[in-house]
């Protein structure tokens, strides 16, 4: 070895940022407690004192731990670090529905990148509706993000810091205000429920959702209840089974057809997962009961599956699956191929779906004129040419 090459590269500190403590599972945040020199005997009590100041107090800064020595807070600054997604832009639509821009830092070789998360407050609830991807493998042909391509996976510090840079905005902290002329609930938390119906297929990135959406449940986290988180697939039905083993939240699928023909041409990971796989999965969801059921979502496009007739098709298809059906009115994006089906339309087919014993709310479009809609979501990220990507990493 020649003594050039023994030599350590100089680090550019702004190119590796210090890791994150939030998103970390528990055991994780205690090992990382740990390397840092935490005596094994505190580590524990030190693990539930960070995890309470970082979910349950919104803290973004160590100093503000007040509980943790001065020396040891010094030491945790020097090596980790509590940031938040950074927020490029923030829309607001006339009906109090919130969009954010945000831009998280590169992981490995790459730019940083960008994706969007939208806050919908309602008369009793805040949902707030998060990405877990940079766009999206998958290509459904009426969806805004199906149009860009895959550029990454956010992983579970992206994914929580989504929830906490939503609530230091609208001030869902203990001790903070909320900024007037926010829309919020009238009551109860300001963010009540989440949603994982962003850009990208969460059963895509498991661990990252999963890891992510513990600490959104967990009791000394986030606490929101496992009944108030969603998460909606495209129908990855080999996941379903770990998804209700390992995260335990309502689900909800992307059906939007009922015949297997119709359904490969709008949702194509069905000719990889067939509707009657796709339903044999969600027939053994664990916990299904009358009043813990799977949200079935059905995008109302004129002409193309919003006859009464498949009305009466999803009826058949679903029985004995305890189930609720959530009709979407197509939210249009520029380009898009395809265009809304009237109302009346949509109320008969809900009508006749509701006539068969299942709830059919018909989703209420909210923030479409920020693109804020369900499926109008598309950050302008792109993913970086191979070779870009390799010359940056020989950097
Ligand atoms: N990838 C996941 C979650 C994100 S999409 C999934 O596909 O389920 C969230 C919901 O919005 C899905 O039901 C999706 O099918 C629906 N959606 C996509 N584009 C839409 C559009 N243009 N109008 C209405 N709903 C749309
Ligand atoms: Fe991806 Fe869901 Fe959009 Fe399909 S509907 S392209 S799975 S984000």
């Amino acid at each position: 070895m020649t003594a050039l090459a023994s030599v350590e590269p100089a680090r550019d500190s702004a190119a590796v940022p210090p890791a994150s403590l939030v998103g970390l599972p528990r055991d994780a945040l205690a090992e990382a407690l740990r390397g840092a020199g935490i005596p094994a005997g505190q580590v524990r009590m030190r693990t539930s004192q960070i995890w309470h100041w970082l979910y349950q107090r919104g803290v973004t800064d160590f100093a503000a731990m007040t509980n943790i020595s001065k020396s040891l807070r010094d030491t945790l600054a020097g090596q980790f670090t509590l940031r938040r997604p950074e927020i490029v832009r923030e829309q607001v639509s006339v009906d109090g529905t919130r969009k954010w821009l945000l831009r998280f830092p590169p992981r490995g070789a790459g730019r940083p990148v960008e994706a969007e998360t939208v806050y919908i407050p309602e008369e009793g609830r805040g949902t707030l509706c998060v990405s877990s991807q940079v766009g999206c493998t998958l290509t459904c042909t009426f969806c805004h993000t199906g149009t860009q391509r895959m550029v990454r996976n956010l992983t579970a510090e992206e994914i929580v810091g989504q929830i906490l840079v939503t609530r230091d905005r609208l001030g869902d902290f203990p001790e903070a205000e909320t900024p007037p002329g926010t829309v919020v609930p009238a009551e109860g938390r300001l963010v009540s429920n989440v949603v994982m119906m962003g850009m990208g297929e969460p059963l895509y990135n498991f661990d990252n959702v999963r890891d992510a959406l513990r600490i959104a449940a967990d009791g000394d986290g986030i606490a929101l209840s496992k009944r108030r988180i969603t998460l909606s697939t495209s129908g990855v039905a080999p996941e379903i089974p770990r998804a209700g083993a390992e995260i335990g939240v309502m689900l909800a699928i992307s059906l939007h057809a009922v015949t297997d023909e119709l359904r490969d041409e709008l949702v194509p990971i069905n000719r990889k997962w067939p509707i009657a796989e796709l339903l044999d999965a969600c027939r053994a969801y664990p916990g299904l009961s009358n009043a813990r059921r799977i949200t079935f979502e059905y995008v109302m496009l004129k002409g193309v599956n919003d006859s009464d007739a498949e009305a009466r098709e999803l009826v058949r298809l679903l029985k004995g699956i305890p189930a609720k059906i959530n009709l979407i009115p197509f939210n249009p994006w520029p380009g898009a191929p395809y265009e809304c089906s009237e109302w009346e339309r949509i109320e008969a087919f809900a009508d006749i779906v509701n006539r068969a014993g299942y709830a059919s709310p018909i989703r209420t479009p909210r923030g479409r004129d920020i693109f804020a809609a369900c499926g109008q979501l598309k950050s302008a990220s792109e993913r970086m040419p191979k070779s870009e990507r390799e010359m940056m990493r020989a950097e």
